[in-house]
């Protein structure tokens, strides 16, 4: 490997040995520059990559809030502002019980660059909290989100910083934590947060964006590949909010979503979830209850298989992991490449653990499709709720949808023209850090050392 590479990545390892989430996306982005950073001596004069795998800020609060039952309790919060270089920092927030420096500086490191892929201004930062939203009342929900905000309002701001939200937050959450701002502010500064409510600045599509922007992006593959989208079935793992715009999109286009998974097994429907009814039921079982997906097999009457994951299952045409990081390891990847599907379709941050990832990608049948590209529609249309926002005026749900779809084409195209550029072939793995690389690499260097 490149000399200079290797030592930064070995300081990486050795500072950050506990955060290992952090190491791995390190790792997995660094080892696909080689190409790029052999072009580029320049690159290696001015540090750029110790420069860049470093936050420019991060910060740590202390977030206090009282349960129904007058109980108080103490959490931590977070922000990592990791690179500002294109654009304000824009991120979501994670609350979820298993967060710490780990998750938020692997969040944002990838932010960085997918925000870089949707060729808007927005640089890469993230957040969140160790506070566990499972069965908490919105009262309590509501006075975390507002404790939450009087730690981080001072540091945020339509031109600084843009938080959104991520697992654990959603429109409940951004609503809370908008409120708190506008109290603390005394001003209407909607564009400080994105993913808000129709009746306060939100954009149409943007709760369906990620999904919707991951089957564009799939589309672009297939078309590549001379295939179609109609008739497809796919795996997915997750039905949250992404799961679910996939699926949505999915039906549209005339492919079907016949598996998928939660944390208590997966489902097997076969006719694939095809109405607006099954949607509907969907969105209606996770906010009661987000940890079991079994009583959509209860009343469609499909089969359930408990504790399992559905990577190895046959009868489909792409996998798409949409959970959670690391979702498929070793061992469910050898299953994957055993089913003979062709299409690998990353959705969640990070769902692939790196040997897995590596494992799949040099299996020469399967096409693999990094989540920081195919993800990216999410934040993609939040930057255009901010570009709503200035304009005080809202666009209309097809303008945007129209925008995200070319935006998804574009993230697809200049990820294979970056692979192809260093001779890489269609790798949309190494085409998609490159290409995000490319612009931040370029900016940092414009602005001088600091
Ligand atoms: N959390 C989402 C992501 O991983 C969206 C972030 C945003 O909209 O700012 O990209």
């Amino acid at each position: 490997m490149n000399k200079y590479l290797e030592s930064v990545l070995a300081g990486v390892k050795e500072k950050y040995a506990y955060q290992k989430e952090f190491v791995q996306t390190v790792e997995e982005v660094l080892t696909s520059l080689e190409p790029v950073i052999n072009a580029h001596p320049e690159y290696e004069q001015a540090d750029l990559l110790n420069r860049m795998v470093e936050p420019e800020r991060m910060f740590t609060f202390r977030v206090n809030w009282c349960d129904d039952n007058g109980k108080w309790h103490t959490n931590r919060g977070w922000r990592c502002q990791f690179n500002g270089a294109i654009g304000p920092y824009k991120g979501g927030l994670r609350f979820q019980k298993n967060v710490y420096e780990g998750i938020i500086k692997f969040l944002g490191f990838e932010q960085t660059f997918k925000n870089s892929l949707t060729g808007l201004p927005i640089g890469g930062a993230k957040g969140g909290s160790d506070f566990d939203p499972a069965g908490k009342s919105d009262a309590e929900v509501m006075r975390f989100c507002q404790s939450f905000m009087t730690a981080l309002y001072r540091y945020i701001g339509p031109d600084i910083d843009v938080p959104a939200g991520d697992m654990g937050v959603g429109g409940r959450e951004i609503g809370y934590l908008f409120g708190q701002y506008r109290r603390l502010k005394g001003t209407f500064e909607n564009g400080v947060l994105t993913g808000k409510g129709m009746s306060y600045g939100g954009s149409l599509i943007r709760p369906e964006a990620t999904g919707y922007g991951a089957v564009y992006y799939l589309q672009e593959v297939l078309k590549h590949e001379n295939d179609d989208i109609k008739g497809k079935r796919i795996a997915i793992s997750g039905y949250g909010n992404v799961g679910w715009g996939i699926m949505k999109k999915a039906m549209q286009l005339g492919a079907k979503v016949t598996y998928f998974a939660g944390p208590d097994g997966y489902i097997h429907d076969p006719d694939g979830v095809n109405t607006e009814e099954k949607l509907n039921y969907i969105l209606e079982m996770r906010e009661k209850d987000p940890m079991h997906c079994k009583p959509y097999a209860d009343k469609y009457g499909v089969e359930f298989v408990p504790g399992e994951k559905c990577w190895g299952v046959k009868d489909v045409d792409i996998y798409m992991p949409a959970a959670v990081q690391n979702d498929v390891t070793m061992k469910e990847a050898e299953k994957i490449a055993a089913s003979g599907v062709k299409y690998y379709i990353e959705v969640a941050n990070m769902p692939t653990t790196n040997d897995a990832l590596n494992f799949l990608r040099s299996k020469g049948d399967i096409i693999v499709a990094p989540s920081k590209a195919v993800n990216a529609g999410g934040v993609g249309v939040s930057a255009l709720e901010m570009s709503q926002n200035s304009e005080r005026l809202s666009w209309t749900a097809e303008e945007v949808d129209e925008k995200l779809h070319s935006m998804m084409k574009n993230i697809h195209a200049n990820s294979a023209a970056a692979a192809e550029k260093y001779g890489l072939g269609y790798d949309l793995v190494a085409g998609a850090n490159i290409a995000g690389f490319e612009k931040v690499a370029d900016a940092m260097m414009a602005q001088g050392i600091f």
